[in-house]
């Protein structure tokens, strides 16, 4: 029988399929047991999840041979050492052998054992040790689990699952995955970032989908809406089409502004860039007539493989990129790894605290040098072919970007003494850690231009998880003081004579462009799959009357008052 229910939707776009169910496997698994024929393969498949975990410790080691700080080095090798400790890896065969645990439930018994021994310690440091066993279990965990291959047959099947990792989304697709639902995530999180990329639809927050959904099930997901329909009827069926054959004469009709400019009403141009993850992206941003590539996501790159990409190879991706978009900027935003973007290199801290506020972005490029270096240097080099920008993530405060300058200065150095002429990038910094928007003035004659990630500086300021669906409606732009930040920020950039744009997926949400306008942006960087629908938003705007009404929106005093104002705006 047909039944329906609303998650959020994600990604954009439509898919009917059937449903390939993933059920979750967190370490918090109740008790399981394994037929006695199975114990031995249940053994071996835990020690080869423990030696997967070993031998990726020592690739990270010896890849980072150099790079890393001694604190860093001790870490790892701390986890070597718990991984090989004979504690851990006897009593987790005893657990499966004597037992007949699974290999998860076995994990999950022994690490509580040895928690109780560490949280009865008195010293500190060893009570810390924790935080330890829980990294190396949970990367034993991961490989017990996480990298399990699709079953085979996905090709055209519609993904269910509690949650998917940035690092899976392309390989879904490519396993020709149509759709995904997923229980948890949001539309903010970078799962959901890179589903819009690859035009994967997505559908995020739909709680009852495990519950409802079984395998085999045809399944129908509306990536705009979010709405899922499970064993869809022949109305639905009908509607289906009707509304692919509408999106098919929409795009069409937008089609036209491609080669016209982004000019409000009254005649001023307004810049629109588009994000990209890849080459494919920036492509079609061109296509699309984007003034440029206003954010180029590199830790896409990181994220797909399990080697760490090297000079080489992110110089390629670079160029190429650069070669997509010619004549016009291409903005590399360095390394933004760590929080929800776990590279499988193993680059990003795991089991940090608090990882949102933890070793992300900027500060982790600072901590592993000859990564960051490499980076550098990939584009600088590709700045040869093409007017090239660099964008520093998470910074918090002015030290930083001198550091970063000093650093890029040197790479341009070592570039040209390689014989290539390039000149230093325009450098800029994202304005995502409340305190850098605050203090904006402080940054501005440090950078060349900034751009405002207001999908962090939103969860930051509001101090809302942009990725905790549970948090709904808490998370929004939509708030007076996110936007009086904006304006202060903006307004710093003009005052400084420093070009600001926001990239953060406010920029894209195709009904805040009179919003944005109102407080003075004049740069939009967006996703390629609305970046006409936001030109043609512009081009039917009056800034004039738009600006005459900023006062007004300043002075909203709640979210329903910035709704009204959005409105009365849209209609004049
Ligand atoms: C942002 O935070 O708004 C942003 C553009 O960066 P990301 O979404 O990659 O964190
Ligand atoms: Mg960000």
């Amino acid at each position: 029988m047909t039944q329906s229910f609303a998650g959020h939707g994600a990604s954009r776009g439509l898919a009917l399929g059937r449903a390939r169910v993933r059920l979750p496997h967190a370490l918090e698994i109740g008790e399981q047991h394994v037929p006695a024929a199975q114990v031995e393969a249940e053994a071996a498949r835990l020690q080869a999840a423990l030696e997967a975990a070993r031998a990726e410790m020592r690739t990270l080691r010896e890849k980072l041979q150099g790079a890393l700080s001694r604190d860093a080095i001790e870490f790892i090798d701390l986890h070597a050492l718990l991984l090989d400790d004979p504690e851990l890896v006897q009593a987790l065969d005893g657990l499966i052998r004597q037992e007949r645990y699974s290999a998860g439930y076995a994990l999950r018994v022994q690490r509580d054992r040895l928690a109780a021994v560490f949280e009865s310690m008195d010293d500190p440091y060893l009570k810390a040790r924790l935080d330890d066993l829980d990294h190396i279990i949970g990367r034993v965990n991961a490989h017990l689990h996480r990298r399990e291959p699709l079953p085979r047959g996905t090709a055209g099947e519609i993904l269910v699952c509690e949650n998917v990792a940035p690092s899976e989304i392309a390989q879904l697709q490519a396993q020709g995955v149509v759709a995904i639902v997923s229980a948890a995530g949001s539309p903010l999180s970078h799962s959901a970032i890179l589903a819009r990329s690859l035009h994967l639809p997505l559908v995020v927050g739909a709680a009852e989908a495990l519950a409802r959904i079984n395998d085999g099930d045809v399944v129908m997901v509306d990536g705009d809406s979010g709405r899922v329909v499970v064993d869809p009827d022949a109305a639905e069926l009908h509607d289906y089409r009707a509304r692919e054959q509408q999106e098919a004469r929409e795009r069409r009709d937008l089609e036209r502004l491609r080669s016209k400019p982004t000019r409000t009403r009254d005649g001023i141009d307004i810049a629109v860039y588009a994000n990209a993850e890849s080459r494919e992206d920036v492509a079609r941003a061109h296509a699309l007539g984007a003034a440029g590539v206003g954010l180029y996501r590199t830790e896409f790159l990181f994220l797909q493989s399990e080697q760490l990409p090297d000079e080489e190879e992110q110089f390629l991706a670079y160029r190429d990129a650069v070669l997509a978009m010619p004549g016009r900027p291409v903005t590399f935003r360095t390394l933004d790894l760590g929080a929800d973007k776990a590279d499988r290199a193993g680059l990003a801290l795991a089991n940090e605290d608090n990882p949102a506020l933890g070793v992300r972005g900027v500060r982790l490029s600072l901590l592993y040098d000859r990564v960051f270096d490499t980076q550098l240097r990939a584009i600088v080099r590709a700045s040869a072919y093409g007017p090239v920008r660099v964008l520093v993530p998470m910074v918090a405060c002015r030290e930083e970007l001198v550091i970063v300058r000093r650093r890029l200065a040197r790479a341009v150095a070592s570039v040209r003494r390689h014989g290539v002429a390039v000149e230093p990038p325009p450098l800029g910094a994202m304005i995502e850690v409340p305190a850098a928007a605050i203090g904006v003035h402080g940054l501005a004659d440090a950078v060349d231009f900034l751009s405002v990630g207001t999908n962090d500086l939103v969860q930051y300021l509001l101090a809302v998880d942009r990725n905790n669906d549970a948090l709904g409606d808490l998370y929004s732009p939509l708030h007076p003081g996110v936007l009086r930040l904006l304006a202060h920020v903006i307004g710093a950039g003009v005052q400084h004579g420093v070009p600001v744009a926001v990239c953060g997926e406010m920029a894209g949400d195709v009904r805040l462009a009179p919003l944005l306008l109102a407080l003075g942006l004049r740069e939009f960087s967006l996703h390629p799959a609305n970046l006409l629908e936001l030109r043609r938003a512009i081009r039917d705007c009056d800034l004039a009357a738009l600006q005459a009404g900023a006062p007004k929106l300043l002075q909203a005093r709640d979210r329903r008052a910035i709704e009204r104002w959005l409105a009365a705006a849209t209609q004049t």
